[in-house]
């Protein structure tokens, strides 16, 4: 290879993307960023539009692509509940066909290709830490399936691309991450707490909060995307990426109401159909095999999240 490596980022302009983007940039790679901003931004990557070697691509992944790399992170998918339920047949689509053509371009490129899994695939898990050895829990017709089964279909085509193709492909299964640059009205659950904490509105609890989750820290998650990719050729996943420390949801709220200083109360509200009643990752294998493990505790990423709401909410507000 001559010159710089040049990287395709699919879902460039979105939460995770744009950190990536910018980490890319910042190791000396030429970034080809492509989004059709479903839940993506331009504002994500605006600081990111100077730089001569970033290129910014509207597209939609679902129809085929043809660019010239080396390699290829595909992160295109909207991964809130509310937004991937907003179409659900474009959220399978973009899993599916999208993977297609992702890996079709990769075959044709000869280009290393990651693909952004993600904790879903265990669905409502029945073993607890999730360990990648488990098939996981997942209602295929209920209203998550178009999320979860989409990319459990996207592995299993990875799977078949390196098998079938020889394909050099690494998937990570990615656990709840949250940091700067989510969507204020993302509707996943530390945004919306920290939103609505500032706001002094009610924070909403969905069920009785009693249901868990392992919070990562965007920058933490980053290293562990960029070592997965680097890692030699037999260490291609899945693998999980997560922080393993477990809260329930009422904990979070609690956190973040005193972290922000609000006089938000908390109140409950319906507990969506198949959401999982616990998730935390088991990181052995990324330790193991990637020498990574997050490095930021909860509190820490919660105050850097909580700083960046507060400068930019009277901004949105106007
Ligand atoms: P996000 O919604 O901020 O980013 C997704 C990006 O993909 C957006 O910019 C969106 O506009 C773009 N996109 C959606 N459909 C597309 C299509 N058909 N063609 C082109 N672009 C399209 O979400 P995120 O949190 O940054 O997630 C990125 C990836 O990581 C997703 O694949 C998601 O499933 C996965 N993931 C994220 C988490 C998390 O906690 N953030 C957890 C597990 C998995
Ligand atoms: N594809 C693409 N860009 C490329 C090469 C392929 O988008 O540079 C798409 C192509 O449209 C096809 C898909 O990837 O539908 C899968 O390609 P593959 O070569 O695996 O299958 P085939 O072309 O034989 O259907
Ligand atoms: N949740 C909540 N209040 C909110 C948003 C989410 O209690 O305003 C809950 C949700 O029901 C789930 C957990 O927080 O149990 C994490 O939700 P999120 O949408 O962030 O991610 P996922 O369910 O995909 O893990």
């Amino acid at each position: 290879m001559y010159g710089r490596k040049r990287v395709l980022v699919t879902g460039g302009a979105g939460f995770l993307g744009s950190f990536l983007c910018e980490r890319l940039l910042g190791e000396g790679c030429e970034v080809i960023c492509v989004d059709n901003y479903f839940t993506g931004s331009r504002e994500n990557i605006v600081h990111l539009l100077d730089n001569p070697y970033f290129e910014v691509i509207r597209h939609d992944i679902t129809f085929p692509l043809y660019v010239e790399v080396d390699e290829i992170y595909n992160l295109a998918c909207p991964a809130s509940p509310i937004h991937y339920q907003f179409d659900p047949v474009q959220t399978v689509k973009t899993s599916v066909h999208g993977a297609i053509n992702i890996l079709g371009l990769a075959k044709r490129v000869k280009a290393k290709v990651f693909q952004a899994s993600t904790s879903e695939v265990y669905g409502d898990p029945s073993i607890h830490p999730q360990t990648e050895g488990y098939w996981g829990n997942v209602n295929p017709i209920g209203p998550r399936a178009c999320y979860d089964e989409g990319k459990r279909c996207a592995e299993t085509l990875f799977f078949d691309y390196h098998r079938q193709y020889r394909l050099n492909i690494r998937v990570a299964r990615i656990f709840n991450t949250y940091g700067p640059r989510m969507h204020p009205q993302d509707g996943r659950v530390v945004s919306n707490f920290i939103v609505q904490a500032l706001r002094g509105e009610p924070v909403t609890l969905y069920g009785d909060g009693s249901q868990t989750r392992s919070f990562c820290y965007v920058e933490d998650l980053i290293e562990g995307f960029v070592r997965l990719m680097a890692a030699p050729d037999d260490v291609i996943g899945p693998i999980n990426l997560g922080n393993p420390g477990e809260f329930t949801i009422r904990q979070l709220a609690e956190l973040v109401i005193d972290m922000t200083g609000s006089k938000s109360e908390m109140v409950f509200k319906p507990l969506p159909q198949d959401d999982p009643t616990q998730r935390r990752p088991d990181i052995s294998r990324a330790k193991e095999k990637l020498d990574w493990e997050p490095t930021v505790p909860l509190k820490e990423g919660l105050a850097r999240t909580i700083a960046y709401f507060e400068r930019k909410l009277p901004e949105w507000e106007g």
